[in-house]
């Protein structure tokens, strides 16, 4: 099956132009609805043969919104994107004052196995392609009547390990932020990794300026590998040196994300040992308590110990912030609400 939205114009135009000889103006018409998440039955511009015969091979639509949740909290929206072959994945929508974020998924599933993360449970299933990843932003995008800057910014927190798909991830940089296609900034894009050093490396070499969020949540090498097995592979010092080469690369200040697990990383001596592996880079810290996932067993940090930790950060120099916790009413956090789906559907 082809993923037309996994084509850049030109990669389109060729494909049409060689294999359906149709005219360039013809692929430029295609590529417009299918970054407005529009299938070939709303291709009006199209001639209805085209359409036919593109049907019986090609996808148009990579990523369908087949349910809804919207927080009485705080408005965010959680959907589940049905993919070609019945796999689901999860995308959050969060309004914020300066435009809307969503966060969007590269795997269905993981592989990084770590602990608390509900995404990992049921191992992985697989890659999403380009144009998967690429199809879930333009379905959200739709919803506001296929107004192309809906969605202002993206995270790529959903489900999967980013730099575990590498290439896809990457060509889903180029396709989102082309000119002639949603033409979101990269500097507007954060990509958020667990920590796969040589990834981390290869993608500044490419000099991509999105923002890079590391998941750190444990300083200690031996504690970090219980809760990230990736630790095994990359220890922190080597995760945290392949971000300051990131840094260098492309001037782009690094994110440590540190999710508080109940008496297990928000400890002075956790804030103190991660105030002396950050030193010299320029990072700022994401503090949030614990999502809680019912098939973990972990527990987040209470109120009074997260505040506590905040004011152990700032003493010791850190930048950091609480980052507010959106969606909890709505099986907020990372592949809870696949699970749920996949409960419901017994698989
Ligand atoms: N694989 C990537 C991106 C996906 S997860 C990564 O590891 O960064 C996005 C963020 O949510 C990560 O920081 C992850 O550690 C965190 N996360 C996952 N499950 C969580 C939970 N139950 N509560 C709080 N944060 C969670």
């Amino acid at each position: 099956m082809t993923l037309l939205q996994d084509m850049t114009l030109s990669e389109l135009t060729d494909f049409l132009t060689a294999d359906f000889g149709v005219k360039p103006f013809v692929a430029k018409q295609v590529f417009h609805w299918l970054n407005k998440s529009v299938d070939f039955d709303g291709m009006t511009d199209v001639s209805k043969a085209l359409r036919e015969r593109l049907k019986e091979n090609c996808v148009a639509v990579s990523a369908t919104i087949v349910r809804t949740l919207v927080s009485k909290l705080d408005g965010t929206q959680k959907f589940l994107f049905r993919l070609y072959d019945g796999n689901v994945v999860e995308g959050v929508l969060m309004n914020y004052k300066y435009g809307n974020t969503l966060c969007v998924s590269c795997q269905v599933g993981c592989r990084m196995g770590c602990k608390f993360c509900a995404s990992t449970l049921g191992g992985l299933v697989r890659n999403l392609s380009a144009g998967e990843i690429l199809g879930q932003v333009a379905a959200v995008n739709a919803l506001d009547g296929g107004k192309e800057r809906y969605v202002t910014n993206i995270v790529l927190m959903g489900s999967g390990e980013p730099l575990d798909n590498f290439d896809n991830t990457v060509k889903f940089l180029r396709l989102v932020s082309d000119a002639d296609g949603l033409n979101v900034s990269l500097r507007n894009i954060s990509l958020s990794t667990c920590g796969i050093a040589p990834n981390v490396r290869k993608l500044a070499d490419m000099g991509l300026p999105v923002n890079l969020t590391l998941s750190l949540h444990n300083p200690f090498n031996e504690q970090r590998e219980e809760i990230m097995p990736v630790s095994r592979a990359y220890s922190v010092e080597e995760a945290i040196d392949a971000c300051r080469y990131f840094f260098n690369k492309t001037g782009r200040r690094v994110i440590a994300e540190y999710t508080l697990i109940d008496g297990q990383n928000d400890s002075y001596a956790h804030a103190l040992k991660l105030a002396s592996l950050l030193r010299g880079l320029p990072a700022h810290v994401n503090v949030i308590a614990l999502n809680p996932v019912k098939e973990t067993g972990l527990k987040g940090t209470d109120e009074k110990t997260l505040k506590r930790f905040l004011q152990y950060l700032d003493k010791l120099g850190v930048s950091a912030t609480r980052r507010r916790t959106m969606g909890q009413d709505i099986e907020g956090a990372c592949g809870q609400l696949r699970r749920r789906y996949l409960e419901e559907h017994n698989d």
